[in-house]
């Protein structure tokens, strides 16, 4: 179990990485707006990229959006001493584990267990 600086030093890295997260966010946000449909102010074929930029920076903000939630939940499990523990059998999660993804709410039984 990580100790208490530990934790500190962890959650701000966390809440870190939320705040980069969300600042892309914004800076991209004008490539997820809808593509005009008035075919006068883009070609065919630029709209036709328009659109493909738009779907890929869509499914990019969707990947953004779930990290920042496992990041937010994360943060919370620290706040409330709950770090560490698997949300699903609460047991420890492996240090391991941790290391390598430390926003990971659960032990690596319930990640490729049965499943849910
Ligand atoms: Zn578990």
């Amino acid at each position: 179990m990580l100790s208490a600086p530990e934790l500190v030093t962890l959650r701000a890295s966390l809440v870190k990485r939320l705040e980069a997260l969300r600042a892309t966010s914004e800076t991209t946000a004008e490539n997820r707006r809808p593509v005009e449909l008035d075919q006068t102010s883009v070609g065919r074929l630029s709209r036709m990229d328009a659109i493909q930029v738009q779907a890929m920076a869509l499914a990019t903000e969707g990947r953004r959006h779930d990290e920042a939630r496992r990041v937010e939940a994360a943060i919370s499990r620290i706040d409330e001493g709950e770090y560490g523990y698997c949300i699903s059998c609460d047991e420890e999660i492996s240090a391991k584990r941790l290391g390598v993804d430390p926003v990971i709410p659960t032990c690596i039984g319930c990640a490729s267990g049965a499943g849910r």
